[in-house]
């Protein structure tokens, strides 16, 4: 029977429990381990099974249960401190206030991302980029940034795995019940839901917003599935990354349009945007349309405008990483823009092609994104340095080093992935602050202060916990599938607590090479049976994208294996990896182990996660282990090759594991003193705790986003708009002029002192003549250009130096002129180049041009030139 009306009935919390609701709903909990602990006390049972969700929690627990603690002295004490930490914690002084010279009233910086890996009960993200935008909303909170973020709330989120009795992956997507998670639905005066809607072909889509409460940071998200919207327009915001390249296209249109329009409903009005991946890129188009309609700008002043405040952060080391649309159907979704804009088809569709020109190339966000952007990065140094090669044909007349593509390194969130026990060790013999303190910090001495026995025996204890969770895991996964009662033993008897337990846990993509270390079955076999005693076990987790059918095999062959062999009990695959079970396998395991096809890995986080809680690292050099002391504080497989055999290459890194694992690693963590206490390993855990946490946290991440990014675009921002605008409209000008007479420009004439050879550092006087049609000497940069010449005879790795303007000669010419010296011996060169140059200008690169001089038609003059006296001397 059908009920007539349904009413969701909660229990009532007495009124001296009120503050546990507050505690509830703002997920600072989440990275505070004594609010864990008061939830946990509340009802251990009911915490595991409502997925660690307070707010269901208060809203399941029986009346008979709240009665009890209300009564409870000790529980009502550690509930008032829990609450006076989270209020301290909202108002404490931060870092923003300290370093933030000159901010704008209500200065606010969007973050844009696809997914948010938060906490275990808001499944709204799939793996690492979603993990690292929740940290970055963390600790924004945590360093007072005037930050919001902006996403999609997803009725389904990302798939739950489990595995069949044959070990290939199922998928399960369990429903969110919004209303009994850290939701808050916004609402407007009238308390009515506040609501924006997208323009999608013939019809309109809406969207509510709910927020959830980051400790000082809100983070916005769109939820599409209510009435007036049609059923397949509700499913926008379905699943997490689900359906066809349509599906996408709506999702990327409700974030990045949709957020700007959520934004503006909220009357937040950002003075820079941040791109977490180019999903959201299409929030260009809306906030140029609203720069159109509402200031009345024309395309390129709207558009000048908005790129000097965004910022993009891209993440894929592939080409096949990047989201690419047919041209078509961004026609079709998006042609209104071109209309408004007054862009013909091709030059609306060049905004997201390398090549304007290429009427074949499909859309790609990420070009979108850039072309969109004052501040580009990649997410570690090699993968900055991947990424100048792979968007280079942005720049094609740009030396590869120089393609303005820079990079930040990724960070985790130090209180969300240490272990409670590990925390309190650090706290007592660091200080609290050592979860953002930087490298320098005299506070990472004291870590040799540590006693080794502490920090073993608090190891031993997480690696403990470890053991006990994976069994009870596989015990529920084996009794939900319905397996035998001896399946079910068998899964309370993998592991043992006391042996060296490796960690391998990430997406199941092929390059990740999950089974690598499978290779050679008797090899593995001798190393996890050691004849010594000297016992290696691996615990592996992690999902393979519902599609991804070869990532799918490597899960079941991993099954497979280790139950042809008889290892099931030693090398044990742990279904449905999430945040929580992350936090168990990085901070339990002893070694953590990563070998992915380089430069695959744009980042990598979990390593970081892993040495922060004192695991040395086992890696190939990619991503962030790359630049880490990769000797210190772990083992290094390879040296940094890169192969074009790819079966060599898994032969060559699957010896170097083995023998790694058998020659140092094995060896160095049974090796015990009288006390039980492996000395050398305990060495190389203070090393990985010292080095790594200051170098790889998200605070020390976030520092760099605001010195280099937030601000400076929120200053550029503010000044461009000054004046009502006069300086947007004058840069605009100049680039409409700039582009238009910049064929004009030419390098006549070329003056040197001396001829062929020079002797290292000696002076030598360089002039030049350039020709800048309807151009001024103040829109450019004449630049003079030195480095080492290579056997192919082309410039590597040049400097580049600015000559000095000297006025124009009678025929127009201007010239320039400068002093150098060649600090370097061997075959060196130059070359000249003209840059465009303006005070409004956030980088003289934007424009994408530059001009260099001819070899083959540029006039050299030797000797007898006008002298520069006065001048400084460069070296390169
Ligand atoms: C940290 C984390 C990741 C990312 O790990 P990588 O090493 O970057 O692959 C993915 N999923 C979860 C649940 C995580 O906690």
């Amino acid at each position: 029977m059908r009920p007539i009306r349904t009413f969701n009935v909660t229990p009532t919390l007495p009124a001296s429990l009120a503050p546990l609701r507050q505690l509830a709903e703002n997920i600072h909990w989440d990275w505070d381990v004594g609010t864990i602990d008061l939830f946990k006390r509340l009802d251990p049972e009911l915490w595991a099974s409502s997925r660690y969700n307070p707010i269901l929690m208060l809203s399941t627990i029986s009346q008979d249960r709240l009665q009890a603690v209300a009564e409870d002295g000790g529980f009502i004490a550690q509930m008032n401190h829990a609450m006076g930490r989270l209020e301290q914690y909202l108002k404490a002084q931060s870092w923003y206030d300290a370093h933030r010279a000159n901010p704008t009233a209500n200065e606010c910086y969007a973050y844009f991302s696809m997914e948010f890996g938060l906490t275990t009960c808001l499944p709204v993200y799939s793996g690492g980029l979603g993990v690292l935008a929740g940290d970055h909303l963390k600790t924004a909170s945590d360093l007072g940034l005037p930050l919001v973020g902006v996403g999609l709330l997803y009725q389904e989120g990302y798939f739950a795995q489990y595995l069949n009795a044959d070990g290939w992956q199922q998928e399960r997507y369990p429903i969110n019940d919004f209303y009994n998670m850290p939701l808050t639905l916004e609402r407007d005066s009238q308390g009515n839901e506040l609501r924006i809607s997208v323009d999608y072909p013939g019809r309109k889509v809406y969207a509510r917003i709910w927020r959830v409460d980051v400790g000082r940071v809100p983070l916005y998200l769109l939820d599409t599935n209510i009435e007036p919207n049609a059923p397949h327009d509700q499913d926008i915001c379905d699943r997490l990354y689900g359906g066809d390249i349509d599906m996408r296209i709506h999702q990327e249109m409700m974030l990045g349009i949709g957020g700007v329009r959520m934004l503006k409903a909220l009357d937040r009005k950002p003075s820079a945007y941040h791109l977490n991946e180019g999903h959201s890129a299409f929030l260009a188009l809306e906030r140029i349309r609203m720069l159109m309609d509402d200031q009345n700008m024309s395309f390129i002043e709207a558009q000048q405008l908005a790129q000097a405040t965004q910022l993009f952060t891209t993440h894929t080391p592939v080409p096949a990483g990047i989201d690419l649309f047919p041209p078509e159907k961004i026609f079709h979704y998006l042609g209104h823009y071109a209309a408004r804009f007054g862009l013909s088809h091709e030059h609306f569709l060049g905004l997201g092609r390398e090549n304007d020109a290429d009427n074949d190339a499909p859309f790609s966000m990420a070009v979108l994104a850039i072309k969109m952007a004052s501040f580009v990065n990649g997410v570690s140094k090699l993968h900055g340095a991947v990424s100048r090669t792979m968007f280079g044909g942005l720049w094609p007349d740009l030396p590869v080093d120089e393609v303005p593509i820079t990079s930040i390194t990724n960070g985790v969130h130090a209180r969300s992935c240490v272990a409670k026990s590990t925390q309190q060790l650090y706290d007592r013999y660091l200080g609290a602050e050592w979860d953002s303190a930087g490298i320098d910090d005299a506070l990472w001495n004291k870590v040799s202060a540590i006693p080794d026995e502490e920090i073993w025996r608090n190891h031993e204890s997480c690696r403990s916990h470890l053991v006990v969770s994976v069994r009870d895991r596989m015990y529920k996964a084996v009794k939900e599938r319905g397996g035998s009662h001896l399946e079910m033993e068998r899964a309370q008897e993998v592991l043992d607590p006391s042996i060296l337990t490796i960690g391998f846990a990430r997406r199941f993509a092929t390059y990740k090479r999950a089974t690598l270390f499978l290779r050679d079955v008797e090899r593995l076999r001798k190393i996890v049976e050691n004849s010594l005693g000297r016992r290696v076990q691996f615990v592996i987790a992690g999902k393979a994208h519902p599609k991804d059918i070869p990532g799918k095999e490597l899960i079941r062959n991993i099954i497979h294996f280790t139950r042809d062999e008889g290892l099931d009990r030693s090398i044990v695959f742990v279904p449905n990896y999430d945040i929580h079970v992350a936090r168990w396998m990085v901070s339990g395991c002893d070694v953590w182990l990563n070998n992915p096809r380089r430069p695959r890995e744009a980042s990598g986080t979990s390593g970081m996660k892993a040495a922060m809680n004192g695991l040395p690292n086992l890696s190939v050099l990619d991503g962030w282990w790359d630049e880490a002391d990769y000797v210190a504080t772990g083992w290094p497989i390879g040296n940094g090759e890169d192969y074009d055999d790819q079966d060599y290459q898994d032969e060559v890194e699957a010896n170097d594991l083995y023998e790694l694992l058998e020659t140092a690693v094995v060896p160095l963590f049974y090796e015990r003193d009288g006390h039980g206490i492996p000395r050398g390993w305990v060495a190389k855990m203070k090393a990985a705790i010292r080095l790594n946490t200051p170098a790889f946290n998200t605070a020390r991440m976030l520092q760099d986003y605001a010195n280099l990014g937030y601000f400076a675009a929120s200053d550029r921002g503010r000044q461009l708009v000054a004046d009502d605008y006069a300086p947007a409209k004058a840069l605009a000008q100049w680039q409409s002029e700039l582009h238009q007479h910049w064929q004009q420009i030419s390098i006549a004439e070329i003056g040197l002192s001396h001829d062929v050879d020079l002797q290292v550092n000696e002076p030598l006087q360089v002039t030049a003549r350039v020709h800048l049609g309807h151009l001024q000497a103040s829109d450019v940069s004449v630049e003079f250009y030195q480095g080492g010449v290579d056997v192919d005879g082309e410039l590597r790795g040049g400097r580049a130096t600015a000559m000095v303007y000297r006025g124009q000669d009678p025929d127009g010419s201007s010239r320039y002129n400068l002093n150098v010296a060649y600090g370097q011996s061997g075959l060196q060169g130059f070359s000249l180049r003209v840059l465009p140059k303006h005070e409004h200008l956030s980088s003289s690169y934007l424009p994408r041009l530059i001009l260099w001089a001819d070899p083959d038609h540029v006039r050299i003059v030797i000797g007898n030139i006008e002298s520069a006296p006065g001048l400084a001397q460069v070296t390169a």
